[in-house]
């Protein structure tokens, strides 16, 4: 999303590049601060009132309330990137703006089978959400008050001298005006509306390779507010667990400045730019828009489902341990149970047996082959030298001779008892 189209978001924090305060452990007491200039300066009151690890577990766990039997939810909000037909990375057909929401309808069925959660979604591909649009055509002049209070709130810190600017790590590009303020507004009504946690859903791009040619980074990364804003401790709480989920089946982003994965950020309206955010908020750049399983048509509902899936089982670590055992069985993605039926070599494949064999090979352990990254070797159903390789160890450790290099019928048997779910 935000190397390369100039539609996406960030800087509209205009003015000020960003700052650091220089109480670095006390949230709260900058939150006092903040509010004391905010009542001093600004034409509206600020209130922060930023959810806590306690607050959300209370609201996961919370019996059903006797007098009302009104279960406490804990409420996601999901904001697939960009706008109803625009914006956002393009790569041959396929638009950036559209994978974010088939991964948002996929997390949302997840989410809304438990009955823990309520879920909101700001939009689908060809709409806002009725009660977005309506919030955005009443209120417009209400955010953009707010915007500009959040705003001089700082400009008072930095004035006073309270904060320091430090540099951001990643470049992002600004977003028009009308596009940035929507992300306030989506950020305004998540105060005003008890918002949990916020889940912004994007894929990536960047600048430098040619029209249509894939680039050369990988990976997903997830964006999280700087440790100065009220609600990044339990951002970042919840983000881990996603992230390690994540993680186990995909490459972390390569680009430098995202190469740790999780990356605070003081620029995002998204995840709370000028402190605005109540809600643990999060951006997730699930990964680069030319990576190859993206682009292969027969493997990316698959793909996406499985982040869709991976994101709601590092939800439910944080919330509900007992929940993930009993919901993931035997296996932790939905790539899994998978029977494979005819033998494969390099040159004879149907891709979504390979990406199948390339996550049974990374569940046992040869996948990346030693040596090699998931950025260098991703699951990307295409049998090239990565897949021969690990494939190469998965017959040495089962003791499968003869079929060196290929899926041959010993293979095959031996993939299908570990990894159809029969009983074979
Ligand atoms: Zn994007």
């Amino acid at each position: 999303m935000r190397h390369y189209l100039g539609t996406l978001f960030a800087v509209v924090i205009l003015i000020i590049p960003w700052f650091a305060f220089t109480y670095p452990n006390e949230a709260r007491s900058i939150l006092i601060l903040i509010q004391n200039a905010g009542s001093q300066f600004a034409a509206v009151i600020l209130s922060h009132n930023p959810k806590t690890i306690t607050d959300l577990r209370s609201n996961y766990s919370a019996p059903a309330d006797n007098q009302t039997t009104v279960q406490k939810k804990v409420r996601i909000l999901l904001v697939p990137g960009h706008e109803p037909g625009y914006g956002g990375a393009e790569f041959a057909d396929i638009k950036e703006r559209n994978l974010a929401t088939e991964l948002a309808r996929d997390l949302r069925e997840y989410i809304q089978n438990n009955n823990h959660y309520q879920v909101f979604t700001t939009r689908d591909d060809t709409a806002w959400s009725p009660e977005f649009a309506a919030y955005f055509k009443n209120n417009w002049d209400s955010i953009k008050e707010w915007q500009k209070a959040s705003h001089d709130e700082l400009s008072h810190l930095i004035a006073v001298g309270s904060v320091t600017p430090p540099a951001s790590k990643v470049f992002h590009n600004n977003a028009p005006q009308d596009v940035a303020l929507r992300l306030y507004g989506i950020t305004k009504w998540s105060n005003e509306n008890n918002i949990d946690i916020a889940i912004h859903i994007h894929f990536n791009d960047h600048p430098g390779h040619k029209h249509n040619i894939s680039g050369t980074h990988s990976g997903f990364a997830i964006y999280v507010p700087a440790k100065q804003y009220g609600n990044s401790v339990t951002t970042k709480a919840v983000a881990g667990t996603i992230f390690k989920r994540l993680a186990k089946y995909n490459p972390v982003s390569d680009l430098s400045g995202e190469s740790g994965g999780i990356v605070d950020d003081p620029e995002l309206i998204a995840v709370g730019a000028n402190n605005t955010a109540d809600a643990a908020s999060m951006l997730i750049e699930y990964g680069y828009i030319y990576e190859p399983q993206i682009l292969d048509p027969k493997i990316r509902s698959l793909f996406i489902k499985d982040l869709a899936f991976q994101t709601y089982l590092g939800l439910q670590d944080f919330f509900d341990q007992q929940n993930v055992v009993s919901m993931s069985g035997s296996f932790d993605t939905l790539v899994m149970p998978h029977e494979w039926g005819h033998p494969m070599t390099e040159k004879n494949v149907q891709t979504a047996d390979v990406f199948a064999l390339q996550t049974a090979l990374l569940i046992d352990g040869v996948y990346p082959p030693a040596q090699k990254s998931k950025n260098d070797c991703p699951r990307s159903g295409s049998f090239g030298p990565c897949t021969k390789k690990a494939l190469g160890e998965f017959q040495k450790k089962y003791n499968i001779n003869g079929e060196n290099g290929v899926v041959g019928e010993k293979t095959i048997e031996e993939l299908n008892r570990r990894y159809s779910g029969k009983i074979i």
